[in-house]
């Protein structure tokens, strides 16, 4: 039996200079590619806006980041944001609310 011999293939390196996606859906007005992200590396700043319903939003960069991560760093951030402050609940739960103490009147006996 001979040995087979692996066929070794070239690892392929297509590298295409594809464009970075920088427009994304915006989480409060749902428009599609509306909000767009600018990474200021120099500045080390990141800055996330959407030209729609002018939500705003910026982070610190370094040399990795890339847009989509401010993307989903702000979705993390509004989401927190929006379970830290409840939407001006009506307290409607804790107004002292004592058991009614059921009027026991057992007087139904019939003659
Ligand atoms: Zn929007």
């Amino acid at each position: 039996m001979g040995k087979r011999k692996k066929a070794a293939k070239k690892p392929q390196q297509s590298r295409r200079n594809v464009p970075l996606d920088t427009a994304f859906t915006c989480l409060f007005c749902h428009h599609d590619k509306s909000v767009t992200v600018r990474l200021d590396r120099k500045e080390g700043i990141a800055q996330l806006v959407c030209r729609v319903c002018d939500q705003r939003y910026q982070s610190k960069v370094n040399h990795l980041t890339e847009p989509v991560d401010i993307y989903s760093e702000w979705i993390d951030a509004a989401d927190a944001a929006q379970r830290d402050e409840p939407t001006s609940r009506p307290a409607a739960a804790s107004s002292s609310s004592r058991p009614v103490a059921a009027a026991a009147s057992e007087d139904s006996d019939e003659d």
